[in-house]
């Protein structure tokens, strides 16, 4: 990474404001998933270790510049604290004189844990008096949020004009590992595309197409493609709007797309729908393609099976049916299996990936969706270009 990180600035005795990303699932009033929790230990341990009083600002959520009891991050500070095995305090706002007085109060070795940046509509309009407020609780400012770094946002992209202002580990991991994919992959490079809306990912099918040796599309996304080249693909979920560019694509694209040959249909969109598998011209009227087939498989797994650089974002149909999620899981297994740099970017890609156990068998699993979506888009973040260069 060219920016700098915690390892570039001297933080003994200095209160250090951590942007981190705890915006983690909750459920019955406690954190249901701490994997983002967890992601951000290293830096607090290390800023901890160097003798720095650490100040964590997070959101959590769409309160939309409300406060909402259900979305405060005391589940959050508990669980931390749980982890780091020392106190967390918490603190019930993340500007005024509470929270002013609180942080004066911290020393060396503590933590102190900011209620929900969003409570304020500052944070998502980028206000820079509540940029400064918040810049005006410590010395030195930490992002490691790699999850929110796509959002211009006050603690993202504001805080930094008035602090030194650094990577965190997380920050650095997630650039170093997508950095190496999209920058300097080892060919082969095989990127894998799916999940349901194409609107949303046809950026990144541009940016790879420059630079993939094959670029495998299944899930919902590969529907618009198949219709684009003219098979009838039911009730499947399909973008009108998108079928130009979808065609323009695959002309452009040439060999290097691939598209799948056989796919798991369904007489409707529920888990225990019929299911059967077809070739891609015998999709039935009235049904939808759920799943990628067991030919498409093979024939995705021997792009993969050369591949010396994978980025997979997108599942290959509706996993969270155990009956259309084969396509996914097969998928996951070749990954597992190859020896190659393997990175899962998305939201939901990363869930299936868990799902099936192997996420130890891939190379790096983003903690962003939508970040990752804008760094594989070839766009630069918000929140790394706030952080001082090397
Ligand atoms: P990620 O979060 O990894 O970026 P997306 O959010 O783009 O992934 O897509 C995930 C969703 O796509 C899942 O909920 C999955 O059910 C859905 N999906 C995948 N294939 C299909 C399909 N053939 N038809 C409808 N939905 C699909
Ligand atoms: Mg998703």
């Amino acid at each position: 990474m060219d920016k700098k990180t915690v390892e570039d600035i001297d933080v003994k005795g200095k209160r250090v404001l951590v942007r981190v990303d705890f915006n983690v699932p909750l459920a019955r009033g406690e954190v249901a998933d701490d994997t983002r929790i967890r992601a951000a230990l290293p830096t607090i341990r290390y800023l901890l270790n160097q003798g720095a009083a650490v100040i964590l600002i997070s959101h959590l959520g769409r309160p939309k510049g409300e406060v909402r009891e259900d979305l405060r991050m005391d589940p959050v500070a508990r669980r931390l604290s749980e982890l780091l095995g020392q106190e967390v305090v918490k603190v019930d706002d993340s500007t005024g004189p509470e929270v002013k007085a609180a942080a004066a109060r911290l020393n060396s070795g503590q933590v102190l844990l900011l209620e929900n940046l969003r409570f304020h509509k500052e944070e998502r309009e980028n206000d820079p008096a509540f940029a400064a407020e918040l810049a005006a609780l410590a010395k030195i400012y930490v992002n490691d949020a790699f999850g929110a770094a796509h959002r211009a946002h006050a603690s993202v992209s504001g805080v930094p004009a008035y602090l030194p202002a650094v990577g965190g580990f997380l920050m650095e991991k997630e650039l170093n590992f997508l950095g190496a994919a999209l920058e300097r992959p080892e060919h082969p490079f095989v990127a894998i595309l799916g999940g349901a809306k194409i609107s949303d990912k046809i950026g990144v099918v541009e940016n790879l197409l420059s630079k993939v040796d094959a670029l495998l599309i299944g899930g919902g996304m590969a529907n618009t493609f198949l219709k684009a080249q003219g098979y009838e693909v039911g009730e499947s979920l399909v973008e009108e709007e998108s079928l130009p560019l979808a065609r323009e694509i695959v002309a452009k694209a040439g060999k290097r797309l691939v598209l799948p040959n056989d796919v798991v249909v369904a007489d409707a969109f529920q888990a225990q729908a019929r299911a059967k598998t077809v070739s891609v011209d015998e999709v039935p009227p009235g049904w939808r393609i759920l799943d990628i087939g067991p030919q498409t498989v093979r024939l995705f797994g021997e792009r993969l099976a050369l591949a010396k650089t994978v980025v997979w974002n997108g599942p290959m149909g509706v996993f969270e049916f155990p009956r259309f999620a084969q396509g996914t899981v097969a998928i996951a297994q070749k990954l597992a299996q190859i020896e190659a740099l393997t990175i899962i970017g998305g939201g939901d890609t990363a869930a299936a990936v868990r799902q099936t156990g192997l996420a130890d068998k891939m190379s790096h699993i983003s903690t962003g969706g939508g970040a990752c979506l804008e760094f594989l888009k070839g766009k630069t973040l918000p929140g790394v270009a706030a952080l001082e260069d090397k």
